[in-house]
């Protein structure tokens, strides 16, 4: 992509009421427009990224067994009354709205309700049993406070999953198979080494929900974790559980500023049982279906990333989600034989299918190593004169600011792969 002939442009600051650093970031360096607080539009660059986080969930999701779909935004009240869930004393994330028609509906904050609603059309035997669905929605919640950048959105994307079980043992099967699909998840995102399965309160049925918190410093939770023992805890749990149950003592949790990127919840019976989803089991009675639902927090997930691997000039992304693996930088490009040899490495990187993106702008040198710090590829390659008079490339890594002088070919071998 010719940076002449994409929309994109980085900016000097980032609006005065934007308070955090993955929103001040995104914005400056051109990946998000911020409508309103907890509110950003994805501008192309952006757009990648998601679609990349998207990428790799959908992977695992197919992995796991899930199939995608896509339920509305719109919801019924009724629906949600069934399961004592409209009353915003209850649910205090709503946002609702009047049909001219007459009568009233909710904008989904959840999807459980209308997803196990629907599921009815298609779960009647035991034989229908075990399955799972998935969708990324948009999921709107009225936040009090929206602080935290695209961490905490009032519009934001989710990947959710639903689980469908005849059995407790099915239940529990894929339950611990969505733990082993999520943590592959954040493994491929970058965030492995650093994110926990933690136990959280709620459930249904079990004791524990699990929350998939990531170390950042700029996160809203707090996390107990024992590395040694690999436990984490929240602070909910860490209030009311016994500890020894859980395997660790009070002096051997650390107390550390986490962010939540994903969350497993067991159902048991009971969410089938208000809704009234039933199948008719081996003995051909009547019983409701085990449920689960599996969030993982997509847009979340890009503020994450920027706030954990950020440095001071600017966004630094893992390979697996930036939108582009390397900047070409074409400097002195008015001279037209250096344009040609910089053109050159660009079609035959891309020509090969690395994706690059090349800064072709009259910009100074200056103004466009800032720019290209700022939007954070992983690799960035300048071409200049100086390089064309050696026959060399400058290879810059952005995480590590390691340089290499490169020829093209050493270039292509390094690259192509
Ligand atoms: P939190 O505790 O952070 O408010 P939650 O427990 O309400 O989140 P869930 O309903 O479990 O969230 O949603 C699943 C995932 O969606 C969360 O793990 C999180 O990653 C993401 N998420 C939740 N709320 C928001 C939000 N307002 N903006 C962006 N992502 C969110
Ligand atoms: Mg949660």
């Amino acid at each position: 992509m010719r940076q002449t002939k994409f929309f994109t442009k980085t900016q000097k600051e980032a609006p005065a009421d934007e308070q955090a650093k993955n929103a001040q970031l995104l914005i400056r360096a051109g990946y998000i427009h911020k409508e309103m607080a907890g509110a950003y539009q994805l501008l192309p660059l952006g757009l990648i990224v998601i679609q990349k986080i998207k990428q790799i969930v959908r992977e695992e999701m197919t992995v796991l067994g899930t199939n995608e779909l896509l339920a509305t935004n719109l919801q019924r009240k009724e629906l949600w009354e069934r399961t004592a869930r409209w009353d915003d004393k209850v649910v205090d994330v709503w946002f609702k709205s009047e049909l001219k028609a007459g009568g009233e509906v909710g904008l989904a904050w959840s999807h459980e309700e209308p997803i196990a609603d629907m599921m009815k059309n298609h779960i009647s035997s035991y034989k229908d049993l075990p399955t799972a669905v998935y969708q990324f929605q948009n999921k709107l919640r009225n936040e009090l406070r929206a602080k935290s950048g695209i961490m905490r959105g009032r519009e934001f994307i989710m990947k959710d999953a639903y689980s469908f079980s005849a059995t407790e043992e099915q239940h529990e099967a894929f339950y611990e198979a969505s733990k082993v699909a999520y943590s592959k998840c954040f493994e491929r995102l970058g965030i492995g080494d650093d994110t926990y399965v933690t136990f959280a309160a709620g459930g249904a049925f079990t004791e524990f929900s699990h929350e998939f918190q990531t170390v950042c410093e700029s996160g809203e939770d707090v996390t107990y974790l024992c590395k040694e023992k690999g436990i984490a805890i929240n602070e909910e749990v860490l209030k009311k559980a016994d500890l020894e149950e859980l395997g660790v003592t009070r002096d051997e949790l650390v107390a550390t500023k986490t962010a939540e990127v994903g969350n497993i919840f067991n159902f048991g019976r009971q969410k089938a049982e208000e809704v009234g989803l039933f199948f008719k089991d081996k003995e051909c009675e009547r019983v409701p279906v085990w449920m689960g639902s599996y969030g993982i927090g997509i847009t979340r997930l890009m503020g994450v990333i920027v706030e954990k691997f950020a440095d001071d000039k600017g966004i630094v992304w893992p390979e697996s989600v930036a939108p582009y693996k390397v900047h070409l930088v074409g400097l002195n490009l008015e001279d037209d034989e250096i344009r040609d040899w910089v053109d050159g490495i660009y079609s035959a990187l891309t020509k090969r299918g690395v994706s690059v993106l090349f800064d072709d702008r009259d910009a100074r040198p200056g103004e466009k190593f800032a720019d290209s710090d700022l939007i954070g590829l992983p690799y960035r390659i300048v071409a200049s004169r100086k390089g064309k008079e050696s026959g060399a490339f400058e290879v810059v890594t952005r995480a590590t600011g390691e340089v290499r002088s490169l020829t093209e070919e050493e270039v292509l071998a390094d690259f192509v792969k």
